[in-house]
């Protein structure tokens, strides 16, 4: 029959649908699949596009002559921070380059802000009665595990196609000074695939915020990962917050675990040159170095920026595929049924489904029964909890595009088949 929303369904016309789609998941769980779109990793093919660094470094030293494999050089080596400044719009001196993960750097730098405090901060963030950070929401699940454990509160805030609801932000930290910070990933959000604007980032860099030391801990952690030729460019969050008088407000991170290996790649850190002096102060005390081994072989991998954006071509010929097919798919199995609404992202490595409200956890369920792991409803929200059990992410990078086909087709069964029993449960 030809597909129509399933709200506007008899009821013995939802039956029908319930237990053809029952009968399709009981041949899926027959079929014994194994497959799984759960975690944004990038895939072996992708992997292989870096396999020169195995090779690499061909030198022993830096451009200004340091040996390389000795102690010292905290904030990473100036060529690969002249490389990477250019491609997240900030000046070299701003950058440090470290380890293999930002998101040891974003926990660093919440670490020592609850220790010791920011640049311009009255006292340590520990010494707040509470302390709370704003979230978009959907956003990325281990922003907010970084969060609970570490005792800081969330406060959620819609995501928009443009990023974060600014206005909502702005509300919330006008007159709570317990509100110190937020989570924004600006370019190709995880997972909705947002970008946020000129406009947006401005609001956020001048909104009045209560507490005198709020920090927007700005993830770009798919700046450069275009899956098409319009490449959308970052909006200039130290640039717009220097200029209405917010200088320290950013705390910008970066790497290149989806660009050379996920697992060995270098990560960054951008702010004004005073937080970057404060960094580096703190990880003084721990490090007398990075792997400037690791930075070197990068640099050589690259040469400049250009070559990075050269490097990114070759990744969207691999995945961008990927997620024409979950489109594909998706439009074809649920087109006409109004039960599921998803993005078709322009870069980054997520797709965000939304089922109907009250089923994404009976879909996860279902899907695994059929062989398909699905990221937990909820994980994309504070304490894993989605309060209208919607949202589904999808990540589609990992697994050989026959297996995103199979699992795009388990996912639709699963989706119909959730809404229409909810729908035959209700009438
Ligand atoms: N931020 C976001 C938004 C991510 O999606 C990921 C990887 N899933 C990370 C950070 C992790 O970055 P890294 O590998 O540099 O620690």
């Amino acid at each position: 029959p030809q597909p129509r929303p399933l709200s506007q369904m008899a009821p013995e016309e939802l039956v029908a649908l319930r237990d053809r789609q029952r009968s399709a998941h009981g041949d899926l769980v027959a079929e014994g699949l194994s497959l799984d779109v759960t975690r944004g990793k990038p895939s072996a093919a992708q992997l292989d596009l870096s396999d020169a660094l195995l090779r690499l470094p061909s030198s022993t030293r830096d451009r200004s002559g340091t040996d390389v494999r000795n102690y010292g050089g905290l904030q990473g080596l100036a060529e690969l921070r002249e490389i990477f400044a250019e491609l997240l719009g900030v000046q070299p001196d701003q950058l440090a380059a470290g380890g293999n993960s930002s998101l040891t750097m974003m926990r660093d730098c919440l670490v020592d802000l609850l220790l010791f405090g920011g640049v311009d901060s009255p006292r340590p963030w520990s010494q707040e009665e509470s302390l709370t950070f704003v979230c978009p929401v959907p956003g990325y699940d281990r922003h907010f595990a970084l969060l609970e454990e570490l005792g800081i509160g969330m406060v959620t805030v819609p995501m928009t196609p443009d990023g974060p609801d600014a206005e909502a932000v702005a509300a919330l930290v006008k007159d709570d000074p317990s509100i110190k910070g937020m989570w924004i990933v600006p370019t190709y959000a995880n997972p909705t695939g947002s970008v946020c604007t000129q406009e947006v980032a401005a609001r956020l860099a001048a909104m009045e915020t209560a507490a005198p030391d709020f920090k927007i801990f700005w993830d770009n952690a798919y700046a450069v990962h275009h899956l098409t030729e319009d490449e959308a460019k970052s909006a200039d969050i130290l640039s717009l917050a220097a200029a209405a008088g917010n200088p320290h407000r950013p705390l910008t991170f970066a790497s290149t675990s989806k660009i050379t290996y996920a697992g060995a790649g270098v990560a960054f850190l951008g702010c004004s040159t005073d937080q970057v002096a404060w960094y580096l102060a703190h990880l003084g005390k721990g490090s007398i170095g990075p792997d400037k081994v690791n930075q070197l072989r990068h640099v050589e991998l690259f040469g400049d920026a250009a070559g990075v954006r050269a490097h990114m071509a070759r990744h969207r010929e691999i995945i961008a595929p990927k997620f024409a097919e979950v489109d594909r798919v998706l439009s074809e199995r649920l087109g006409g049924y109004e039960v599921a609404s998803w993005n078709s992202p322009a870069g980054g490595y997520f797709v965000s489904l939304d089922v109907l409200p009250g089923t994404a956890s009976r879909v996860v369920a279902l899907a695994k029964e059929a062989g398909l792991a699905l990221t937990p409803a909820g994980a994309s929200f504070p304490y894993g909890q989605d309060p209208e059990d919607t949202n589904i992410r999808l990540a589609p990078t990992m697994p050989p595009v026959e297996e995103v086909t199979a699992a795009m087709e388990t996912v639709a069964t699963c989706v119909l088949l959730a809404a229409a029993e909810q729908l035959t449960k209700e009438n």
